[in-house]
């Protein structure tokens, strides 16, 4: 049978290619199966974001997939479910680890897949998650560095890693990011990582179908096993056996374990004591929730990544105002990327305060609801002159100035042509407003621009950015 979560994963990949990357990455992140019961499939979403797209815009696609997947499936429901957010519940699906673009940097080479296919499962290495593109600062340098030592030199000293954390603080990506590093220096390993529910399914299943033996034997040949969230083996004492006499046999034949939970070894209640006292004996390495020049270094980084270009005021506004997780930093602003995408538009600090507002951040926003809460509806020109200067980077005086750079030359028009169109003012009075000019130049910038939103897509987000800034 397959398991509730692989359903529904599978059921996600199907829709994927239908999907736009953005939007596929926020409206699917965190979502899992509630239950299965009669013939009726109930989804978990973390927001109502997720749940306005799926439950509305995407339902019937998702209907078409579940039932090519099951044919038993009839029906779908959908429901918020606000654990599941920022995968603080371990049910939620990390489709951010199903995006297997062409852009992505590398595959897994096909050796890999064959070898897991014999036996051992593993969830596919996320190409993603490297040690490269992992933001060092001072809050992971160690478990950074530690991940890179173990990566060049596996089964050697850090033997094994243990990385321990909060919720989206890169837990997942370090290990899977060792596991790159290994594979690249030596192609022939065989890593695989599994996250620790994953594996409590396998041994139930080996178990129920008396097949330990052979479970034993496929682990045996891995040389670096990578066991994510050992939290979730509290309690389930065969599972822990298990994986006891997987350890040792791994551990004495020199091969790495890495492993990572929500806190130390010490702290594992519901783990037996000869489990927690491996778990100590090679290196121990924390992940904290990072400063704030290392969650804008974050965000820089992602909007590379995801080859888009934010404004740094939106970033730093970002930056100040996420203080959970690097989970929830990378979700607000995919989260931004995506509304935007659906408004063509481009996110700024009005539209990202309203996406955290949304998300039930009842904490007072950073450099918006003081600075800016009251005075987004534009009322005279000087505000459209303040938010088109602001939104550029360029100061007021600029705008109006005689100078005629490029970079000037583009926000003066678009200020024109806003209060023009926007506060239907005189063009007379807006020539005054620009320094003397004669109403002419107006016309002809105002003209200008209405030609260019007729054909340009980035010009045409610019402006629906500035009119939201505005209040329109
Ligand atoms: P955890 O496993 O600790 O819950 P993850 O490894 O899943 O957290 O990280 C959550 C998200 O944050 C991932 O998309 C990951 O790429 C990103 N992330 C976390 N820390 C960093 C970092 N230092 N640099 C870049 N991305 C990071
Ligand atoms: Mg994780």
């Amino acid at each position: 049978m397959m398991h509730l979560q692989d359903l529904w994963r599978t059921i996600v990949l199907k829709v994927q290619p239908q999907v736009k990357t953005h939007q596929f990455a926020t409206w699917f992140q965190d979502t899992a199966v509630l239950e299965f019961s009669g013939k009726t499939l109930k989804i978990g979403v973390p927001n109502v974001f997720s749940h306005e797209q799926l439950a509305k815009k995407w339902a019937h696609f998702i209907l078409d997939a579940a039932k090519a997947v099951n044919p038993e499936v009839d029906s779908i429901t959908y429901e918020i479910q606000g654990s599941l957010f920022n995968g603080k519940d371990g049910r939620g699906l990390d489709v951010r680890g199903l995006i297997l673009d062409g852009k992505t940097p590398r595959k897994l080479p096909n050796k890999q897949e064959v070898k897991l296919a014999e036996g051992v499962s593993s969830k596919l290495l996320n190409p993603r998650y490297t040690l490269d593109n992992f933001v060092v600062g001072p809050t992971n340098r160690l478990a950074h560095a530690a991940s890179l030592a173990v990566g060049r030199n596996p089964g050697g000293a850090y033997n094994p890693l243990f990385v321990y954390g909060g919720v989206g603080l890169g837990k997942t990506h370090l290990l899977q990011g060792i596991g790159h590093e290994i594979l690249r220096n030596n192609s022939d390993a065989i890593v695989v990582y599994i996250p620790s529910e994953r594996f409590v399914n396998e041994i139930v299943d080996a178990i129920g179908k008396r097949h330990t033996k052979e479970f034993r034997a496929r682990y045996r040949k891995v040389d670096c096993l990578i066991i994510d969230d050992v939290q979730f083996l509290a309690n389930k004492d065969q599972t822990q056996e298990e994986f006891f006499h997987t350890f040792n046999e791994l551990y004495d034949a020199r091969k790495q374990i890495i492993i990572s939970a929500d806190r130390p070894p010490k702290e594992l209640s519901g783990l037996a004591d000869r489990l927690r006292s491996r778990f100590e004996m090679g290196m121990i390495v924390d992940v904290q929730f990072p400063d704030f020049e290392t969650r804008l270094a974050i965000l820089h980084a992602k909007c590379t990544e995801h080859e888009v270009l934010i404004p740094s005021e939106v970033l730093e506004f970002i930056a100040h105002n996420v203080h959970d997780s690097v989970r929830e930093l990378e979700g607000v602003l995919l989260q931004a990327i995506a509304q935007a995408e659906l408004e063509q538009s481009t996110p700024t600090v009005r539209s990202v305060g309203m996406i955290l507002a949304r998300l039930n951040k009842h904490e007072v926003l950073m450099g918006y609801q003081q600075e800016r809460g009251e005075h987004m509806v534009a009322r005279n020109a000087e505000d459209v002159l303040q938010i088109v200067s602001t939104y550029y980077n360029l100061r007021s005086e600029d705008i109006v100035s005689a100078e005629r750079r490029k970079e000037v030359l583009m926000p003066r028009q678009i200020a024109m042509y806003l209060i023009r169109q926007e506060l239907n003012q005189s063009l007379e009075a807006i020539g005054t407003l620009f320094g003397g000019r004669n109403h002419t130049t107006v016309l002809h910038a105002c003209e200008k621009i209405i030609e260019q939103l007729r054909k340009d897509q980035r010009l045409v987000r610019d402006v629906n950015a500035i009119k939201k800034e505005m209040g329109l």
